[in-house]
């Protein structure tokens, strides 16, 4: 299927074409028929998918199909919901992008910053808003925000959204809105509370899925090291040099964890920002714009913070700490591997605190991640052999990850 072959308009199918989008990705093959004809939609997929596409073609070709009588004033008529602020700021940029020269206007309600600029740019009229929900919730106690005239309603990673324990917020702005509307809910997972969800807030809706077997595991050149933790800070300084890696993306456990690479790995002389649920709004957009454009070499992160997060040209990504949840590990390194470029994905081990992380790891991804144990700069006696895990398992070759969309 192509963009052409779906009843877009000719400008929203330029600006993907000046995108260099070449055809639709499956998300987006199966989400946008249905959202164009009006249905409620529940799409299983993840960031990495091209989901922010397949909500957001079809509600622009809304606006495209409906649009404001001359002199009229912009009223908010399509919502989207994101967990957090940097991806309700990156939907928001999708919206620049996809709906360039429809005339529309559209702004981000977040909190972490001050509420005025936000109420001044409400009150002069918006037709898209995309929020948080906390700060959503206060303009609406305050009648700040009309959402009686809503037409388009998105819920974006409604399972973080519940994990997050945002559920409440979400329900008290769906009171809010009007009966008649057409909602799409997207969420990587499908836990039993997103399924309540679905079927309290959507009519009839259809049902797509992709799942997270779309993450380009055969494009990821995958590898791990035994690495006590004290030495590990050094393995990345040395490996970052010798690889000549100038993107780097690292993710620990805790946001303590991060904090102190950042400057354990300067002391290297690399410069690295962190990112993660403690650091104030602007400061978490100011590393992640410093990464983007390149003027930081690494970025540091937890998993809560990462998810979500869109960068461009990853080349590595490294597990500085390997993550106790499973689907964390395929989340992580699918950072690297964009829109069809290779990556890799470096996992650091500490055996006596980490040796289960991993073979659980292994259990989900069903092959064994290849250990480099060529570890010459840190001196012989820090290779470690795996004693405990036994398992014979066949070695990455490009095998897919299981199909799953199930917590474990
Ligand atoms: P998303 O899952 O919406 O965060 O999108 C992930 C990345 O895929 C973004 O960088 C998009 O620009 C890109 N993308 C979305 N749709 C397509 C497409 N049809 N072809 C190529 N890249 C795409």
């Amino acid at each position: 299927m192509k963009f052409s072959d779906m009843a877009l308009c000719e400008t929203l199918l330029k600006n993907v074409e000046k995108l260099h989008y070449k055809s639709p990705t499956p998300i987006q093959e199966k989400s946008i028929p249905h959202l164009l004809l009006g249905k409620d939609l529940i799409g299983v997929a993840e960031t990495g998918s091209g989901k922010t596409a397949s909500f957001l073609l079809p509600l622009l070709q809304y606006f495209h199909l409906n649009p404001r009588e001359l002199n009229e004033k912009r009223k908010i008529k399509a919502l989207i919901l994101a967990p957090t602020r940097e991806l309700a700021h990156q939907i928001n940029d999708s919206i620049s992008r996809y709906g360039k020269g429809l005339g529309l206007k559209s702004t981000v309600i977040i909190g972490g910053v001050g509420p005025n600029p936000q109420l001044k740019e409400i009150k002069l009229g918006v037709d898209i808003l995309v929020a948080t929900t906390g700060r959503l919730v206060d303009f609406l106690r305050t009648d700040e925000v009309d959402l009686s005239l809503v037409e388009y309603f998105v819920l974006d990673e409604a399972d973080k959204m519940l994990d997050l324990g945002f559920s409440a917020d979400v329900e008290r702005i769906v009171k809010k809105l009007p009966k008649k509307r057409q909602t799409a809910i997207y969420s990587a997972t499908m836990p039993d509370r997103v399924d309540e969800l679905c079927e309290k807030i959507l009519t009839d809706p259809i049902r797509v899925e992709v799942g997270i077997q779309n993450v380009p595991i055969d494009r990821i050149e995958q590898k791990i090291y035994f690495v006590r933790t004290e030495k590990k800070e050094r393995l990345l300084a040395v490996l970052l040099d010798k690889e000549n890696i100038k993107k780097a993306l690292v993710f620990t456990r805790t946001k303590e964890a991060a904090n102190q690479l950042v400057i354990d790995i300067a002391r290297h002389g690399f410069k690295a920002l962190a990112i993660h649920g403690n650091k104030t709004n602007g400061a978490r957009m100011k590393s992640l714009n410093d990464f983007k454009k390149g003027e930081i070499e690494v970025l540091i992160a937890t998993d809560i913070a990462a998810r979500g997060i869109d960068v461009p040209d990853v080349e590595c990504v490294f597990n500085f700490e390997l993550p106790n949840e499973v689907e964390n590990y395929v989340h992580r390194i699918g950072r690297t591997a964009r829109a069809g470029k290779n990556g890799r994905a470096i996992s650091f081990c500490d055996m006596d605190e980490e040796e289960e992380y991993l073979t659980a790891i292994e259990d989900y991804l069903e092959f064994s991640i290849p250990v480099d144990e060529n570890l010459p700069y840190l001196g012989g006696n820090n290779v470690i052999k795996r004693t405990k895990h036994n398992k014979k398992r066949p070695q990455q070759k490009g095998g897919p990850v299981k199909k799953t969309n199930k917590r474990r």
